[in-house]
């Protein structure tokens, strides 16, 4: 991403490197500050535009001819939409899925913008013959032939993601799992015989995974799960060059994410704590989905990035 980073006041501003010649005719280099075009000293926050234009020039192409579908937009705060534009910019056609008919609006709204003939059909990921019926259209619209899949799906009882851990109830934890885990093992089942030529699928997940977050509870189990099944998957799947990866995101204001109990002082601690001291932007995770689904990532699978602002390296 560009070098046009906002900055709070009080911090390192960026510099250029001035030649000056002293009057004893030596060269001397001084240090000359200059404050980023588009400052602005309230957040410390990439300038999205600026960022974003210089993303894009770079990608233009990467997917160019690739076919791809996505799982997970509810609206155009989904982490989904941000890397579906994404993968749009860099030359990929996809089709989009949305869950039942209270999405159906809002995901043709946006998805129709790529394009007004743009596959845009109904799956619930706990029913099979909804994933058997989107893979059928998927195969037929695009001559039997799939790049990419992006599985963006996660869900549990809103009950489960306030309390304890402990208070999970046996219907919670199987929810959970089928929609935000096992719907991985599902898709790509379904996603391996059209990526004749080879595939990468991307999944989403969180460090709730790895350590305990408060009030995540069911859910970082469910991600344990999915983490472990991407590990699984690339394993069985790697001999056909279908690659399967994981992004573990910093959080992300959306739908989903406004579930969870405490959100929002989640977005201020990652803020504070983060090596980069600000939470990642969706299109930050937009340009690391390109990267996975390109031929730059061509030896990476089985993996779980994180794109967290670095605050999955902190101890304290
Ligand atoms: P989002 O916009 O609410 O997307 C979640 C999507 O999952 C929604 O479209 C939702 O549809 C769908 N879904 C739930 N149950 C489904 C089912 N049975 N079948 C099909 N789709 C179903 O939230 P998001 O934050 O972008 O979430 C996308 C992914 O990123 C999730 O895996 C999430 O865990 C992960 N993630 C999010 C964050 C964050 O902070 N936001 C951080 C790390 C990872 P409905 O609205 O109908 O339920």
């Amino acid at each position: 991403m560009g070098g046009c980073f906002r900055r709070r006041q009080g911090r390192q501003e960026n510099a250029t490197q001035r030649k000056e010649e002293t009057k004893h005719g030596d060269l001397v280099y001084q240090w000359e500050q200059r404050r980023p075009a588009c400052e602005d000293v309230e957040t410390n926050v990439p300038c999205a535009q600026q960022a974003f234009a210089v993303g894009l020039a770079s990608v233009m192409g990467l997917l160019s001819g690739k076919k791809g579908v996505v799982f997970g937009v509810a609206n155009k705060r989904s982490i989904a939409w941000a890397i579906a534009q994404a993968w749009k910019e860099a030359g990929a056609e996809l089709a989009f899925t949305y869950q039942g008919d209270r999405l159906k609006e809002n995901v043709s709204q946006l998805a129709e913008t790529f394009g007004e003939d743009t596959l845009i059909t109904e799956c619930d990921v706990t029913q099979d013959d909804h994933i058997d019926r989107v893979f059928n259209e998927v195969g037929d619209k695009f001559g039997g032939k799939l790049d990419l899949m992006l599985h963006a799906v996660a869900f549990a009882p809103k009950e489960a993601l306030e309390g304890t851990f402990v208070a999970t109830t046996r219907e919670a934890f199987r929810v959970a799992h089928d929609v935000s885990a096992y719907s991985l093992v599902a898709l790509t089942r379904a996603a391996a015989p059209l990526m004749t030529e080879g595939g990468s699928i991307v999944a989403m997940s969180y460090y709730g995974a790895e350590k305990v977050i408060p009030h995540y509870n069911v859910m970082g189990v469910a991600k344990a799960a999915l983490e472990a099944s991407t590990r699984y998957l690339a394993s069985d799947l790697g001999e056909q060059k279908i690659r399967v990866n994981c992004i573990s995101a910093g959080p992300v204001n959306t739908l989903a994410a406004r579930g969870i109990a405490g959100f929002s002082s989640m977005l201020k601690h990652y803020e504070a704590h983060a090596p980069l001291k600000r939470n990642v932007l969706p299109e930050e995770l937009g340009a690391t989905g390109t990267f996975l689904a390109s031929d730059g990532a061509a030896a990476i699978t089985g993996q779980v990035l994180y794109v967290d602002c670095g605050y999955q390296v902190m101890g304290m």
